[in-house]
């Protein structure tokens, strides 16, 4: 599955976030039988299609889709040169699909903040710097080595010029995820600043509930996403009940907590949608990939369906309540009968028609 790595300087809920994560047993729960690696933290994807599916088809159960996070040691300013926990470090966030940056813009005097004060913009300077120097070494040192193997032409020319326009933007103090520079032929060297990054403000109520201050944090990771979350309570709604947690979010001028935002923004940026199945069984959300067709869509049931993938009957999740039923919902002609070209859309609940 595809994961986010949680980093951060040391000092700015890293941990606290990552505990809320873990205590959320999304996994042990519905999927008895996986095993849970220490550092990685499973949160469901918060559908509420699913719920009013399990209310149509009388499903005894309700099977979300997940975001699995891993939590990936502090960095520290020297990172890129090694210093501390520098390698192990990088060699984990090269492995993560995604990366969520925690920042800390709550004030507590009695938690020190590592570079001497709360101060959002220079902790995303430090993160930032140390990743692109980490890229610039990586570049560096393949550059040369490129160039060798396009003279030999054992290597596409295009790898030579992407590596070069990564190295020259990093210089010009660029994030390559915001460079515009294609980098797909050099997606083997897992450059750090290529990934899709989501900013997590760890912040106190009064930002929480102070929109201007959080337009203002937003503008500095802009286009990348932002969370806005108090760590220490979402540590704390883990505990509640549905009804306190909504009464408690609504008391901090939030609409779904931190995590549930975490979760949906996650899946977004690691590019994945979710298609629906329902039965008296289960209702359940399926992970797939952004414009993927149907018989791969169907090859995440079981590999059975994509080899004998002849049909999908797919009805959309507002056809399907408006109709009340399958059966409404074909007699209303709102049921497709879509082939193996059909590209999946969000919201599709679908069933699988194969052979062998
Ligand atoms: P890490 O080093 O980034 O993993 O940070 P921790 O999660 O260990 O947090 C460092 C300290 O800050 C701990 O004492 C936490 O209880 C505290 N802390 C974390 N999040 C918050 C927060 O949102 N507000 C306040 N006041 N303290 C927090």
């Amino acid at each position: 599955a595809l994961t986010i790595g949680i980093v951060g300087l040391p000092n700015v809920g890293k941990s606290t976030l990552f505990n809320a994560l873990t205590k959320n047993d999304v996994l042990a729960a519905n999927y008895p039988f996986a095993t849970i690696e220490p550092n990685v933290g499973v949160v469901s994807l918060p559908d509420p299609r699913l719920g009013k599916l399990a209310e149509v088809f009388h499903s005894e159960r309700i099977l979300p889709a997940t975001v699995s996070f891993v939590d990936i040691a502090g960095i520290v300013r020297g990172a890129s040169e090694g210093e501390g926990l520098g390698n192990q470090f990088l060699a984990n966030i090269r492995e993560a699909d995604a990366i969520a940056q925690v920042v800390r813009g709550f004030t507590d005097d009695d938690v020190v903040h590592v570079e001497g004060g709360v101060n959002p913009k220079n902790d995303l300077e430090t993160i930032n710097a140390e990743l692109q120097l980490a890229d610039l070494q990586t570049l560096e040192k393949a550059i040369p080595r490129i160039e060798k193997e396009v003279k030999g032409k054992k290597t596409d020319p295009a790898a030579l010029e992407a590596a070069v326009a990564a190295k020259d933007a990093l210089e010009r103090g660029q994030l390559l995820s915001h460079s515009g520079i294609d980098l797909a032929p050099i997606k083997e060297l897992g450059l750090l600043t290529a990934k899709p990054y989501i900013y997590v403000f760890n912040v106190d109520e009064a930002i929480l509930t102070d929109a201007a201050a959080k337009a203002a944090l937003e503008e500095l990771v802009a286009p990348a996403h932002a969370v806005f979350l108090d760590a220490k309570i979402e540590s704390e709604l883990i505990d509640l009940d549905p009804e306190d947690v909504a009464e408690l979010l609504a008391s901090t001028g939030q609409e779904e907590s931190g995590l549930d935002q975490l979760a949906r923004i996650g899946f977004d940026t690691l590019g994945l949608q979710t298609y629906l199945t329902a039965g008296p069984k289960e209702a359940r959300a399926w992970t797939i990939g952004k414009g993927w067709k149907a018989p791969q869509a169907a090859g995440v049931i079981h590999t059975d369906f994509e080899k004998g993938f002849i049909k999908a009957e797919v009805i959309s999740f507002d056809d399907l309540i408006a109709t009340g039923s399958i059966a409404a919902a074909r007699a209303a002609g709102k049921a497709r009968l879509e082939g193996k070209d059909y590209v999946m859309q969000d919201g599709d609940v679908v069933e699988f028609r194969f052979g062998k």
